[in-house]
């Protein structure tokens, strides 16, 4: 039951936070919804979970339309030819990877008058995907991102590799947590998914992306 394994979640990370003592109301779950249906993606909101993510425009476009209530997260990488769509939808976008991008999204707001949050998705560690910021890029191009009027930067995230063991994950959420501290302590830190966010919310995670944590019934 998708009730069972939500509660599961929140009783996993009730205890990281209180191993580092903060309250697990600073932590937002964004429920990966790829690949599920809207039907499911209605009953994790039914339980109160409006934070929904998707990593397709297409498939989050589809959803969109049969869904109301929900809070819109992209997660996977954008291509600047979906941006026009992806902004009608999206509340976030994690998935901020270049200032081509960026000046891409901040010209298609402009012409909705929409102001679109994001963040910027930082590769900690070469392995794990093709996409994201160097962290040495990120203050660069974070200072050019705020010039534009339509896009504002709520923080930064990332994608620890696959490990055997979440512990593995540790170095990567610390190193964007420090990223973080040296350039905007008020940024959030979406990091953690279903193999690791317990770690993530120890390092100091703000969001956490579960799929299959939620889903997997
Ligand atoms: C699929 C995906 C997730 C969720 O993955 P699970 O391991 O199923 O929790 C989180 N973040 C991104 C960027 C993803 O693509």
């Amino acid at each position: 039951m998708l009730k069972d394994n939500i509660e599961r979640v929140y009783q996993r990370i009730a205890a990281s936070c209180a191993r580092i003592d903060t309250d697990p109301d600073r932590i937002t779950v964004v429920c990966v919804a790829k690949g599920r249906t809207a039907g499911q993606i209605l009953e994790v909101i039914n339980l109160g979970y409006k934070n929904i993510g998707e990593n397709r425009v297409q498939e989050a476009l589809e959803k969109y339309k049969q869904i109301s209530g929900a809070k819109w997260h992209m997660i996977g990488h954008l291509q600047s030819n979906k941006v026009k769509e992806a902004i009608k939808i999206f509340d976030l976008i994690h998935s901020v990877d270049s200032l081509s991008l960026a000046k891409e999204i901040n010209k298609q707001a402009v012409k909705i008058s929409k102001i679109q949050d994001i963040l910027l998705e930082v590769k900690t560690s070469p392995e794990v995907t093709k996409f994201g910021l160097a962290p040495d890029e990120v203050e660069n191009v974070s200072r050019e991102i705020n010039k534009l009027s339509n896009i504002e930067i709520k923080g930064l995230m990332t994608i620890a590799p696959l490990a055997d063991n979440m512990q593995e994950a540790r170095p990567y959420f610390s190193k964007l947590r420090q990223l973080r501290d040296k350039l905007n302590p008020e940024w959030l830190l979406s990091m953690g998914m279903s193999d690791d966010f317990e770690v993530a919310v120890e390092e100091g995670a703000n969001i956490i992306r579960l799929g299959r944590a939620i889903f997997n019934v």
